[in-house]
């Protein structure tokens, strides 16, 4: 029941036979921050910064964005708290970023290639992340990434914030949001100190299929053979190179796919705050030997509607 839910939300995620799964929130602002910590939240699993440049004529100085990170970090109350730098692109146009008309924004200059054009802009961001965060909270994630060469761009920029700010160094974490990134993740968890699976976008871009188009978003199922296979490669080169691997796309919010999720091995899931209760009851009927097994018949799955259908009977079954 939602009262039950909501007594045992305050416990740490764990499955019926005490595997633990970290159960963080996604927020896009301070006030939201309350609301996961109340419904049980373990930390912040993206802070989708943007809210901080969007609707305004200049860039947030580094002083604001200091002091914004710094009241989320403490109404986190000591939570670990993963902030993404600016994911933004040709769909948002921003007055005071370099972001000429693009037919195709997805696909565009947006994330981290936006921050890589204006690295005046990103070592500002993480100047500001360093000086606002207590070190204990602190990690920071950057979006849209592709391959080894663009993320070295990024750490060369955030090892030369460290040394500017003087304070330690959080560890820099990559989203696995795009196919490549997926497909290359051995290689890139040689390099990044954690890896989170974006389900959104590696959903629109393995299924062809754009996320804000009305006539394709019902195609958007992270739940897709397809896509799952992809979330296994990432897992897999994590794995190799021991880093912790979480998931904070729509999909990491679905007790239906919490128990394939698990069972592909991530270490986290970040779901909205809203989603939270449910979400770590569901896990505490979860076996992680049948959510193992239930994710292996998954990725031999030939559609998304065969998987989902798959895993409402596990959960029937369980329950
Ligand atoms: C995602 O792509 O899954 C994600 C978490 O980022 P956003 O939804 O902000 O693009
Ligand atoms: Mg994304």
């Amino acid at each position: 029941s939602h009262a039950r839910n909501l007594a045992a939300a305050s416990e740490p995620g764990r499955t019926a036979d005490g595997m633990r799964v970290e159960i963080f929130a996604n927020l896009a602002s301070a006030e939201e921050a309350d609301r996961a910590v109340a419904s049980g939240a373990e930390g912040c699993g993206l802070l989708r910064t943007e809210f901080l440049f969007l609707d305004r004529a200049d860039a947030p100085s580094e002083e604001e964005q200091a002091a914004s990170y710094a009241e989320i970090a403490r109404r986190l109350d000591g939570r670990p708290l993963i902030l993404r730098t600016l994911d933004i692109g040709g769909d948002k146009p921003v007055p005071y970023l370099p972001m000429p008309a693009e037919e195709n924004p997805a696909l565009g200059q947006r994330g981290l290639r936006l921050s890589l054009a204006r690295p005046d802009l990103l070592k500002a961001q993480f100047r500001a992340i360093l000086r606002g965060v207590p070190a204990a909270q602190c990690r920071i994630m950057l979006p849209m990434v592709v391959d080894r060469a663009e993320f070295a761009r990024a750490r060369a920029l955030y090892d030369e914030a460290v040394a500017e700010t003087g304070v330690p160094r959080a560890p820099l974490g990559i989203m696995v949001e795009t196919p490549a990134a997926a497909m290359l993740a051995d290689g890139l968890a040689a390099d990044a100190d954690f890896l989170s699976l974006g389900t959104n976008d590696l959903t629109q871009y393995a299924l062809a299929a754009d996320r804000g188009n009305a006539a394709t978003a019902p195609m958007i199922d992270g739940l897709h053979p397809a896509v799952l296979r992809l979330i296994a490669a990432a897992v897999a080169g994590a794995r190799r190179h021991d880093r912790w691997i979480g998931a904070c796309g729509g999909m990491a919010s679905d007790p239906l796919a919490a128990a394939i999720l698990i069972g592909l091995g991530l270490d986290e899931l970040s779901a909205t705050p809203a989603a939270i209760p449910a979400l770590k009851a569901a896990i505490r009927r979860i076996d992680m030997n049948e959510a193992r097994r239930l994710a292996e018949a998954a990725l031999a799955c030939a559609t998304a509607a065969e998987v989902r259908s798959l895993a409402t009977r596990a959960i029937r079954e369980a329950a």
